[in-house]
């Protein structure tokens, strides 16, 4: 897809990729993706979390004229993806119904007038004038990000999304449908109900070799709460997700944590809305360490530096799974996914069938949640049997899951308890820095940069992520830039954040 035509074109975006992002390649399928928008096709991508699907229309938005109008479901999401923007020196709002009547029309006119670069919907927004409103501004392109909620084949079905059926028509500019949900009824869905016209398909593989995949089944002789408390103090000060199947699960896990003195924060439909929101900001400005959640728990997590996910109970299926799995390790660096599982667990699933009235439909869910048991019993390379599902072939991944390298959670578990006992007269429990064992980091370096991080970004009121991820922390504290142009070179670094932040991580790293 990425033809001579448009080498020039590509030549910009690529600019935009080092100038702005500060990134010196596109990941795989990015640059087809942005070739194909920039040729005015409808394309839809189909790229697992953490793929890096947001530069396919963020460069896009720079490089071409006009508005790049952006569908979302959430607004916390909304809120994050906006703010990543403006700290990367984009013109860049969301129009949603939190904010008041003067800031809305403010907004508006800006979009009006062609001043905005990007601007964030929800679904919900398109109810009204505003439908007519968008109309008449001067667009370039329509993506809808998420674009699995429109199907109700999908995990996420949001009714909201219907409202986006006609809308590529209406407003006349090519559509990018952006999913991490691989399924071909869900994809042929998409394209349908958009309305998209001979679009352009990328699909990624959905490998994700940096998280490492970790299976042990319950009541073996084994306690789960200690082990995952083991678990958890491997990532000491590090931020995790535990999931749980029952609200009752949650409530115990995270009394349990905190009592041994771990930042842990619930999470399920059962609390107040404004508990369950003030939880989830925790989370995402590294207030807290851990959530214990049950599925409630997920959409609205574009955290990039999640570095543990753990299924207290099975997951319903493997393509929820999957998902839940996905939210650890965007930014790339290694991650780990530890899932416990019971036959009683399944039974517990089917009970929440129990709902459903269609007979075909409950049988379905059940015969998915019995194939995920089945298939965690049989002990084959745990990213090979997902991949299965998304018709994709590996035949192991050979580092990245348990069955490949024979270290058990159960072995985990007991190192990082004995390695615990050890260490509780030293200060420092921590063994390595984010779990990457082959790096070496100097420890002390990169805590310090991290409170710096953590204060800049209270200041500016957005999670810490944003000013540099995970990843650029790490990188800066291995390369110990001493000038601007050496900290121009790691790898998350654009000019917009140099001019931002470089003077405060230069003065630490020389102090
Ligand atoms: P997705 O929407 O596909 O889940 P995101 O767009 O949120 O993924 O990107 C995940 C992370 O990858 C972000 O931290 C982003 O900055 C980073 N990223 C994206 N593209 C690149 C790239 N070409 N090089 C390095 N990092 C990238
Ligand atoms: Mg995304
Ligand atoms: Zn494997």
């Amino acid at each position: 897809m990425a033809d001579t035509i448009h080498d020039s074109r590509l030549d910009a975006a690529h600019s935009v990729l080092q100038d702005v992002f500060g990134y010196s390649t596109f990941r795989p399928g990015q640059a087809e993706v942005i070739a194909a928008v920039l040729d005015g096709r409808d394309c839809i991508a189909v790229m697992p979390t953490g793929a890096g699907k947001s530069l396919t229309f963020q460069i896009p938005a720079r490089v071409m004229g006009g508005t790049v109008l952006v569908i979302s479901p959430l607004i916390s999401l909304m809120k994050d993806q906006v703010d990543a923007l403006l700290a990367l020196g984009f013109r860049a709002t969301s129009i949603n119904s939190a904010i008041d009547f003067e800031e809305r029309r403010r907004r508006l006119a800006e979009l009006r007038r062609g001043e905005l670069e990007l601007v964030y919907l929800a679904p919900e927004a398109l109810d009204g004038s505003l439908r007519e409103f968008v109309r008449g501004c001067p667009l370039s392109l329509l993506v809808v990000d998420e674009a699995h909620c429109i199907s109700q084949w999908g995990h996420d079905f949001r009714p909201s999304y219907r409202r986006l059926e006609g809308l590529c028509e209406e407003l006349d500019v090519p559509v990018l449908a952006l999913t991490a949900t691989a399924t071909r009824p869900v994809a042929r869905d998409i394209v349908r109900q958009l309305g998209m016209v001979k679009p352009a398909g990328y699909k990624g593989s959905f490998f994700r070799s940096n998280l490492r995949v970790r299976v042990r089944k319950k009541g073996q002789g084994g306690n789960t709460r200690a082990e995952m408390l083991a678990l958890v103090r491997e990532h000491q000060g590090e931020s995790g997700i535990i999931y749980c199947l029952s609200r009752k699960a949650v409530e115990q896990t995270c009394d349990f944590l905190c009592t041994q003195g771990v930042r842990a924060l619930p999470y399920h439909a059962g609390l107040p809305d404004e508990e369950r929101v003030r939880n989830q900001d925790a989370f995402a400005r590294d207030d807290c360490d851990v959530v214990v959640a049950t599925i409630a728990f997920g959409m609205g997590i574009d955290k990039s530096n999640v570095r543990f996910v753990i299924h207290r109970d099975m997951p319903k299926d493997i393509e929820s799974w999957y998902q839940e799995i996905g939210r650890a390790g965007r930014d790339g660096l290694p991650s780990d996914c530890w899932l416990f599982y019971s036959w009683a667990d399944a039974k517990m699933h089917e009970r929440f069938l129990d709902g459903i009235p269609d007979p075909a439909v409950r049988n379905g869910r059940w015969r998915a949640t019995v194939s995920l048991f089945d298939q965690l019993e049989k002990n084959h390379c745990r990213h090979s049997m997902i991949l299965r599902y998304f018709d994709e072939e590996l035949d192991a991944c050979g580092a990245s899951c348990d069955v490949c390298t024979g270290e058990t959670i159960e072995s985990i578990a007991a190192a990082a308890a004995a390695a615990g006992r050890v260490s509780r007269t030293r200060t420092r429990t921590r063994r390595t820095v984010i779990g990457d064992d082959a790096s070496i980091v100097d420890v002390e370096l990169f805590e310090r940069l991290r409170t710096l991080r953590k204060r800049l970004a209270d200041e500016a009121g957005v999670p810490a992520y944003i000013v540099f991820s995970d990843a650029t922390l790490k990188a800066i504290a291995e390369m110990r830039p001493a000038s601007e142009a050496d900290l121009l070179s790691v790898p998350g670094v654009g000019p917009a954040k140099l001019e931002r932040y470089g003077g405060a991580f230069l003065a630490e790293l020389a102090g």
